[in-house]
This record gives structure tokens, sequence and C-alpha cells, in this order.
């Protein structure tokens, strides 16, 4: 790479032209959901009896007969023959965090010098996907080591170029998961089972209770050219390096601003391939940051949510190539400016159309409200720690902790009208402090009138890793990058276990002869004073707050490696494996997975920052002090110059060369040492502590050396050119 690279590469960008957007025929009601075997192709392309025996298995999970099987694979083909489709692909989402497809055509020979279309029950219902180079945490490596593909009727069949696409779970022929459906399936299946029970307090009607989520996926764009001479960008997904420009956010000019015309094409683009595949994309802005952008779709069920989220992270990359631009997810692509999150906003739902974190017209739904809201708040402090391992990454490390999102701790904000009625009920000395009136208000002695529970609580904290917004919580610590099924499987988990105990001290107290408002009363009561330390509603981003934290024993461990221990915590295991979500086997092998993950990462970045520094900063940086050596030695031979002032500047840069050159051999000993490290845990830890520490510093040196060479040598296009697309 030469600077002339980038300058034509920077001229390349300015003349990138907004593309067409393929305007779309017709109205999103006309085409929503086009490319997708959802409910009304199923109707059209399935028998009546085939039809309503996958709907039993959609609803309650009934398991489908081969017979029926091989009728909805024979349906299937014809609507994706029909819809342009000439391959077929169970799609899974393996521990990459990506997900994963291997296409087979629908054409096979028939014996007899032709070809026929072929799609069976079989083929539809499980597959063995060569899948021994998937992550898998040393699961795979006993004698059994074949694993399988199994399609999840819960979430449709869809088309994506010309292949169908199945969603599948990805298992180990032992049994365990191998993926982020599987344990995401059992982990909406535990809180449906001991939240349903709870409720059936409240009304006797409930059968199920459903997991909502509405995800919001921060990104950035980029030019392609300039992407393209970033090896940085390009390989690790941010920038190792790069001086911050004069200006970025200072002006918060961004935010809702309008969008650039290339990026509205572009998202026009993906909203609808987003609609036609069924995701229901509503909202797009501009983010805090230059180029930070952010959609969101309308909540969902949570498996159908993530695999829509899934599949959307994919999707914006293939258009945004057709922009000319990059799609960076990393949660920290720039120094200095804001990073990507991808906020999780969560509920859960009663199938009598109740939603259990939003309060409700009667005394009932709003006791019923605070007794999921309080259960909630109490599983998120008794788990703070695994919460936090559950969205942590070698990538969300930058995010959390940094001035601009969640810290490193896990806390709820409730607002202070919540934080009231909690307050009050926790310091209630009998029933009569709490009643509710004639119209269903919640009332309390001391607190003469509490409004109809804030339906449009506005009362909005930012800075919290975990808020009450009204009608659901939002997890905001997941990352942009992330798949969304870790935070929920973990939140999930958790909550079901609350729940469960919950009832069985509520059923206790019923037995010992109390009513049971009242029991339920005295429960919340010591629960709401048990987590008390979980809830803060100031500024999360204080350092006092990090004392604090600290004194009310909140985890507040910042080191990524580290965090991952508390997935093996005697009580994690024990409540995964309750909750039946997680075998102790798989929880060691994830946490493997964890692990190994983080050094990969970790080992990337340090290769790429080793060859940038010596194969194109030092040579820059050295050519440039050539050509001031030079300069001051043609000096030198004329009486009356001064060379003082470019003589101090060659110094400066031979002091930067030299401590990166030093810097990055250390950083590569570290590495070296730290590799013959066979302990996966050990290893991860020697990283964090060993290698990871001198990036910061060696970007030091490089930032201060951009800042004092000729514009013109630059070999990388600096943060001013790739931050502000117009
Ligand atoms: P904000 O940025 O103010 O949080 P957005 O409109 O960007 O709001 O995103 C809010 C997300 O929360 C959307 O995906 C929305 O569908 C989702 N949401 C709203 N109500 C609920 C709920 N009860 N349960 C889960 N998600 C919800
Ligand atoms: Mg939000």
């Amino acid at each position: 790479m030469s600077s002339l690279l980038r300058f034509k590469m920077v001229d390349a960008a300015i003349n990138h032209n907004a593309v067409d957007v393929r305007v779309p025929e017709g109205r999103p009601s006309d085409y929503f959901g086009a490319k997708v075997f959802g409910r009304a192709a199923m109707r059209k392309y399935l028998d009546k009896k085939t039809f309503e025996a996958l709907s039993d298995t959609m609803v309650n999970g009934t398991p489908l007969t081969r017979e029926v099987a091989d009728s909805i694979a024979a349906g299937m083909r014809q609507w994706a023959l029909e819809h342009g489709a000439d391959h077929y692909t169970h799609w899974f989402q393996p521990l990459t965090g990506g997900t994963a497809e291997k296409h087979d055509a629908f054409a096979q020979p028939d014996g007899m010098g032709g070809v026929i279309e072929e799609f069976s029950g079989k083929l539809l219902a499980q597959q063995e996907p060569d899948a021994s180079s998937f992550p898998n945490g040393g699961i795979r490596n006993t004698f059994e080591a074949r694993g399988y593909s199994a399609w999840d009727p819960t979430s449709p069949a869809f088309i994506v170029d010309t292949t169908l696409c199945i969603p599948t779970v990805f298992i180990a022929y032992t049994g365990e998961a191998l993926d982020y459906k599987v344990p995401l399936l059992r982990a909406i299946s535990a809180v449906d089972k001991a939240a349903s029970e709870v409720c059936r307090y409240f009304d006797r009607n409930v059968q199920k209770v459903y997991t909502y989520l509405g995800w919001e996926q921060e990104y950035f764009l980029v030019d392609e050219s300039l992407w393209a001479v970033r090896p940085d960008l390009m390989l690790t997904g941010r920038t190792l390096m790069g001086h911050e420009s004069a200006k970025n956010q200072q002006l918060e000019d961004h935010y809702f601003g309008a969008i650039p015309t290339r990026v509205i094409a572009f998202m026009r683009d993906l909203e609808y391939e987003c609609l036609k595949l069924g995701i229901p994309v509503k909202t797009r802005h501009n983010e805090v940051a230059p180029n930070q952008f952010e959609l969101a779709p309308v909540y969902e069920e949570a498996n159908l949510a993530n695999d829509h989220n899934q599949l959307l992270m994919t999707v914006m990359d293939k258009i945004a190539r057709r922009h000319r631009f990059r799609v960076l997810l990393h949660e920290k692509p720039f120094k200095g400016i804001n990073g990507s999150g991808k906020h999780n906003n969560w509920s859960l739902g009663t199938d009598t159309g109740v939603n259990l974190m939003g309060p409700g017209k009667s005394a009932s739904e709003n006791l019923q409200f605070i007794t999921f809201l309080v259960n909630v708040i109490s599983a998120v402090h008794k788990h703070n720690g695994l919460l936090k391992a559950a969205i942590m990454s070698a990538t969300n490390a930058h995010r959390l902790g940094a001035n601009e999102a969640p810290p490193a701790i896990i806390s709820t904000f409730l607002g202070t009208q919540i934080s009231a009625v909690l307050d009050k009920l926790a310091a209630s000395k009998s029933d009569n402090d709490i009643r509710f009136d004639a119209k269903g208000v919640f009332k309390m002695s001391g607190i003469s009138h509490i409004p109809t529970l804030f339906r449009d609580n506005t009362d909005r904290n930012r800075t919290s890793p975990f808020a009450f917004t009204g009608n659901r919580f939002e997890f905001r610590a997941v990352g942009s990058s992330d798949n969304c099924a870790e935070a929920i499987i973990t939140l999930n988990t958790a909550v079901a276990a609350e729940l469960t105990e919950f009832k069985a001290a509520v059923d206790a107290k019923i037995e010992a002869g109390i009513k049971k408002e009242k029991a339920i009363y005295e429960v919340l009561k010591a629960k709401i004073k048990a987590c008390a330390a979980i809830r803060f509603d100031g500024n999360g981003y204080s350092e006092e707050w990090k004392a604090e934290a600290a004194r009310r024993g909140l985890d507040c461990e910042t080191s990524t490696p580290l965090i991952f221990d508390r997935y093996l915590d005697e009580q994690t295991i024990a409540m995964f494996d309750a909750m039946g979500v997680y075998s102790k086997v798989e929880l060691e092998a994830r946490t493997e997975v964890k692990w190994e993950t983080y050094v990969k990462k970790i080992q990337i970045e340090g290769r790429v920052l080793g060859d940038l520094t010596m194969n194109h900063i030092v040579p820059t940086a050295s050519n440039y002090e050539a050509m001031l050596l030079d300069k001051v030695y043609k000096m030198s031979q004329i009486a009356g110059l001064n060379p003082a002032s470019d003589i101090a500047l060659i110094k400066r840069i031979q002091d930067h060369t030299a401590a990166i050159q030093q810097l990055t051999y250390e950083m590569i000993e570290a590495r070296k040492k730290a590799n013959r490290i066979e302990e996966m845990r050990a290893k991860a830890i020697a990283y964090h502590d060993t290698v990871a520490v001198f990036f910061d510093e060696i970007r030091h040196h490089v930032d201060k050396l951009e800042e004092i060479v000729d514009d013109q040598l630059w070999p990388l296009p600096k943060y001013r050119e790739l931050l502000f697309l117009r």
C-alpha cells in the first residue's frame, strides 16, 4: 500500500454517488413476507391436515411425524421452486457468532440421464453438516464426533437469493447444544413454565408465557474503497490506529440529523429486503457518532426476533456492498467516538394478551406486574456477574466501561415512580399500608396517589445497562455484533429460576394458612429488601458509582477472561441445570469457546498491529525523517540558516519510531510466550494481561506520528476521511 493508493481511494469515495434504489413495487403490505414460507404460504401449499399438524407443532411443540414432514417438504419445495429457489440449506447459528449454511441443489439425477427436483421430509427435518470445525469447546473431541442440524418449525423458512434457508438447531449426537438456538429455545421454555405458574395466581386461564425481544441494531458505515486500504478494518473490524479527527461528535450534529443521501439509499434497499424476509423493520436514524446509524424492528417472539437479527446482520453486509459501503458491526471501530451496542428490549407476555412487564388496568394486573418486576430485578441482582459474562467479549470490552456506554457493572434503573412503589412496599408494616382503590389504582399509606402506574414512563437513564422503560426492560449492555441469544438465554434462565423459587415460597406460606395476596406481598417485600443493591438510578459513568458498586457487592471485574469465570460458579451451574438450559458439560464447553475466541481475536489484532507498525508506519516515518535529514544536511551548507526546529522534529520522530519498534518487539515476545500456554483460561488471561496491554501504548506513538509526518506520505486513510459520509 502506498499513500498514492490512499489518495486514489479517498477520491473514489468522494465520487461514489448514491446507487439507484430498486424502488419496490407496491406497498410494504404487498411484499411483506414475500420470501417467507409463513402461514399464508403454508395455507396455500399444504393440505389442510398437514397445515393443522404443523400449526400444532408451531404453537404447542408437538413432534412431527415422518409422514407430515414429507408433506410439508413437498409443499415447501413447490413454494420455493415457484419463488426462484434452486438450492436449500439448513441455516444454523454455531458458536462463531455468525450463521452457517451449506447449500444443496434441489436437482437430483433421476437415474435416466435427467434430473428431478427432490426434497424429502427427511432432508427438511434433519441433516448432518460436516461440522467438525465449528467451535465446540471439546464436546466433539469425544468418540462420538458427529453433529446434526434439525428443523426448528417455530421459525419459518425463507429464501435468500436463490436458496431456501431452513432455520435449524445444531446438536452433537450425544445431545449437547453446539449452537445458540437450542439453549435459547430451552430458556424460553423455562420461563414459560415458571412464569405461567406464577401468572395463575392472578388468572387461572393463562396457559403460556411468551418471551418478547425487540433489538435495536447500531452500526457504522464506511466507504468500501477506504475500508479496502485499512488492513485493520478489513481484518479486525476496528481501527487499531488513527488520530482523532479535529471535529467528530462534539457538536452533536449527527444524532437524529438528516440522513446522508447515499445512506438513505442503502437504508431503503435494506428495508425492502428485510420486509420481504418478514423482518418487521420500523425505525431508522443517525446515531451519536459520525457515520453511525441504527435500525430497529417491531418486537417479536424472542426466537424469531433473534433469527431475524442474525439474518439482518448478513443481509446488511450484502446490501452495503451494493452501495459501495462496508458495514462495521464491531462494538468500537473508532477511538474517541461512540461505539455500537444492540439494546435488547425484553418483556414477557401471556397468551391472554397481558404484558407482564407493563402496569395493567386492574388492581390484580398491577400486583402481577410488580410481582414480575421484582422477580426480574432480584434475578439480575443474584446473577449480575453472570449477566455481564453473557454480554462480554473481546470486542464489547472496548465499549463497556468507556464513557459512552453502560459501565462494566450490571445494575438496574427503575425510575422514580417505580422506585417509590418498591420502597413503600418494602417499608410497609401491615396489609393496610397497601391496597388498591375501586379503580384499581395502586395505593399505599403515605403515598396519597401513585399515578396509574407510569404508562408513559419517559424517565430515561441512558447510562444504565439494564433499564426499565415503561413496558419492558432494556438490556443495553449487549454488543452490536453479538448474537442476542446469549443475553436472553441467561436473563430468561435467571428469571425462570427466580420465579420458581418465588412460587415455592408463596406456596409454602399459603399452605401455612396465609392468604394468597398477603403471601405474595410478604415474599415480595423480602425480595425487594434483599436485592436493593442492584437498583441504581444515578450516573453509571461516574467514578463514585464504581466505588459504591464495589461496596454493594456487585461484580466489578473488568478483565474479560476473568468475567467468563462466572459461567462456572457453583450457583450458575446449579441454576442452568435446574432450569434445563445447560448441562455442566455444555457450560464448560461454551466457556472454553469464549476463552478461545478471546485469545484468537487478540492474537489477530496483535498480528495486524505488528504488520501495520513495521510495514507501514515505521517505514513511512523513516522516509519523512530521511527527507528532513537531507534538508538539515543541506541547510548546514548555507551559512545563517538554523536547522534547530527540524532537528527537534527528527528527534521526535526518532523517539516515536524507536518506541514503536521496541514495543512491537516486546508484544511479539509476549504473544509467543502466551502461545505456549496450553490451558485455554490461562492463555486468555495471558493475552489479556500481557499482550493486549501493548495495543494502546503502541497506538499512542503511531497517532503522534500521524500528527507530524507529511500528510502526503501517510499510507492509511485518516479518521476525517473515513468518518464523514455525505
Ligand atoms: P428507543 O431507542 O427509544 O429505546 P426504539 O424505537 O429505537 O426506542 O426501539 C424500541 C424497541 O423496543 C423496538 O424494537 C420496539 O418494538 C421494542 N419494544 C417496545 N415495546 C416492547 C415490549 N413490550 N417488549 C419488547 N420489546 C418492546
Ligand atoms: Mg432503546
